[in-house]
């Protein structure tokens, strides 16, 4: 871990992910990082294909996500959507790569800082493509604890320290959420027919039922 306290005021977060759907962990998450940086703004990212996860049984479309994620982010001016994963996606057909979006944004925004935001069930960096160069364009990697998780997340930040010690520098763990909060959870009561309650935005969860997603009856009749 970094030990000398950088000044990321003015800085960029990036919160990658399937938001499937966006949940108020998720935005929770943003919202604190946010504040403990000072950071000036933060991208939701939603991923086109996950290459660590090609198989999921129950799923929103692609442009439902991009939808719901919008509809989460509206009324806070600091937090945005970037597709640039799914943009990428559909044009070239392909699993979504971390790297070329930090890639992304460090061309967009030359010169300031970025915090990648990860939850700590998320913590595989030794396995993600290219991790060797996330140095070179990352100034922090922020991961935000989830109950249940604490012990998966020891044992990936030991491989993570063996593999990639320039990356576990990066990281900074904070406890600043704990919500347990996830996105199979709600697809699961929604398939089982109960109403998440105080997980989702109301605008999502409206958006869910009109358009039937995840096992609701949606439609106009
Ligand atoms: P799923 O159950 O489908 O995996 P999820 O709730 O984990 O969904 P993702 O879209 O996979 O949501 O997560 C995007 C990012 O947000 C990941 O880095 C994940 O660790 C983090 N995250 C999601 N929910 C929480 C939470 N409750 N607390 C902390 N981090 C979270
Ligand atoms: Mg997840």
């Amino acid at each position: 871990m970094r030990n000398e306290d950088r000044d990321l005021t003015g800085g960029i977060g990036i919160l990658g992910g399937t938001f499937d759907p966006i949940h108020l962990g998720h935005t929770q998450v943003a919202r604190a990082v946010k504040d403990h940086y000072n950071l000036s703004l933060v991208f939701i990212v939603p991923v086109y294909i996950n290459p660590l996860r090609l198989e999921q049984e129950i799923s929103a479309g692609i442009d439902d996500r991009l939808v719901m994620v919008h509809l989460a982010t509206l009324d806070e001016s600091w937090l945005w959507v970037d597709s640039i994963e799914i943009d990428r996606g559909r044009e070239h057909a392909e699993v979504s790569y971390t790297i070329e979006t930090l890639q992304h944004f460090k061309a967009e925004y030359p010169g300031t800082p970025l915090v990648l935001i990860t939850g700590s069930d998320n913590v595989t960096f030794h396995i993600w493509a290219r991790i060797d160069e996330f140095p070179k364009y990352l100034d922090r990697i922020a991961v935000v604890s989830r109950p249940e998780y604490e012990k998966k997340m020891e044992t990936d930040v030991a491989l993570v320290n063996q593999n990639c010690p320039e990356v576990a520098e990066l990281i900074e763990f904070l406890s600043l959420v704990n919500n347990p909060v996830s996105s199979t959870n709600i697809r699961e009561s929604f398939k089982d027919g109960f109403i998440p309650s105080n997980s989702l935005y109301p605008d999502v969860e409206r958006y869910i039922r009109k358009y039937g997603l995840y096992g609701t009856k949606g439609g106009p009749l």
